[in-house]
């Protein structure tokens, strides 16, 4: 039975497999590695024609992963001894993991690998010297670490598909009119049984997957029909509406042109979006940015620089890209009030922003004293506790419907 239909480049799949059934054979190409979560799985190979038993496999073992990672044919046959529930790992998955670590981690695994394959022939497992204590506990601790993050990786996938992921709404404050300019739609999580998730506890690792892109679609999505209503109260003016773009998502080629239908079905005004990235995700490949950073606009959309001071922070390429924005980051917010080169930093960003013509942000806004700093230092626009939290759709509603003054 093939798997790669239904999983695609999904890990984290359960499967059943019957007393005696196989799951994989010898010879076959490989595409799926397993982590055993109950049953027994021996594992035999053809030797003068005869099989041989080389292994059986309990709770927590994984196998097939040869196959896998080396891209070649099955060197044994898998079966279920006992009934047996497996999560599968595709390759897609695996090679997408192997790439994106450490360069050097890869190339190790893979040469490991292609000796162990060499040696294999003289190597016969009742050879293998027993495990220590500690050995084993390792390995169990590691199986242990990839099985919750695999689980964790299907629960997103099933979230999403359950529509369980909804943006929440900080408004962006205009410091000199004192009144709402815009929102940031921050994702949440509303998990079945754990409540509210912040993003914290997902986003780290929806990004290292493309489960991001989903996410960050359906925030988008959701961001750009929340605009639409709170638009349409009364006496409530154009407002723009910030939403965070991860580098997985720049980096897809087909992110420009998801993000064009969306605007065109939900009818907002595209000039009212801004799409916020990390300043770090624009050095690694500054050509490649650059163009992506053209193709966003292009759709009319504004850019801004978000948590601006914490990464490269090379001045040189503020007027390399098309940025409308900076956020400067919380932490000179809140070190600006003890520290004077923090309040110079901000004084510095303030107009030079003003200079290329960029607004600017302060996020992180907790106190009185920091916003009326900010507005000696000419900040345009404010975010943070201060002001509000970041609310549901309803409760942003009721707080333009209150017609705020700060
Ligand atoms: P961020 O983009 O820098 O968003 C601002 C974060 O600061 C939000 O945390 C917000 O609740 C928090 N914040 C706002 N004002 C204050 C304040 O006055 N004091 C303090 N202590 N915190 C404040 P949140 O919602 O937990 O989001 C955390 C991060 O998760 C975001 O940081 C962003 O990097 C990421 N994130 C959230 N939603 C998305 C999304 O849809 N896509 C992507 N790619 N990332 C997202
Ligand atoms: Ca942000
Ligand atoms: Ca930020």
């Amino acid at each position: 039975m093939g798997l790669t239909g239904a999983t695609g480049t999904e890990a984290g799949l359960r499967r059943v497999f019957a007393p005696g059934e196989e799951i994989f054979r010898e010879g076959e190409a490989g595409d799926v590695a397993y982590i055993i979560e109950r049953g027994r799985v021996e594992i035999s190979n053809l030797v003068d024609g005869r099989r041989q038993v080389l292994a059986v496999l309990l709770a927590g073992d994984l196998f097939g992963e040869m196959a896998l990672i080396d891209q070649n044919e099955r060197t044994a046959t898998a079966r279920a001894l006992d009934e047996t529930e497996v999560v599968c790992i595709s390759d897609g998955y695996v090679h997408r993991r192997l790439t994106d670590s450490d360069p050097l981690i890869g190339l190790f695994l893979r040469v490991v690998l292609a000796r162990y394959r060499e040696m294999r022939g003289q190597l016969l497992l009742r050879e293998r010297p027993e495990p220590t204590a500690q050995e084993r506990g390792d390995l169990a601790e590691q199986r242990e670490a990839a099985l919750v993050r695999l689980r964790f990786e299907e629960e997103i996938r099933l979230g999403l598909e359950n529509g369980e992921f909804e943006p929440f709404f900080q408004p962006i404050i205009d410091l000199r009119a004192g009144r709402i300019a815009g929102f940031e739609a921050l994702a949440r999580w509303h998990h079945p049984e754990r409540g509210l998730v912040p993003p914290g506890e997902f986003i780290g690792i929806a990004e290292q997957s493309d489960l991001i892109k989903g996410i960050g679609l359906r925030v988008f999505e959701r961001a750009c029909a929340a605009l639409r209503r709170f638009e349409a109260i009364d006496g409530v003016g154009p407002l723009s509406m910030s939403v965070n773009l991860s580098g997985r998502q720049l980096d897809d080629p087909q992110l420009p042109q998801q993000l064009a239908a969306v605007i065109e079905r939900s009818e907002v005004a595209p000039e009212r979006l801004k799409l916020e990235i990390v300043e770090s995700l624009l050095m690694g490949n500054p050509e490649l940015a650059e163009a992506t950073l053209l193709r966003l606009k292009g759709l009319g959309a504004k850019v801004a620089i978000d948590d601006f001071g914490t990464g490269y922070s090379s001045l040189s390429y503020l007027h390399r890209f098309p940025i409308d924005t900076l956020k400067i980051d919380r932490s000179f917010v809140i070190s600006m009030q003890d520290d004077i080169r923090s309040m110079e930093i901000v004084r510095v960003l303030s107009d030079l922003s003003r200079g290329l013509q960029m607004s600017i942000i302060a996020e992180g806004v907790e106190t009185a004293e920091q916003r009326a700093t900010l507005y000696a230092l000419q900040c345009d626009f404010g975010q943070g506790f201060l002001f509000s939290r970041p609310l549901p759709e309803k409760e942003a509603v009721a707080l333009l419907q209150s017609r705020p003054h700060w």
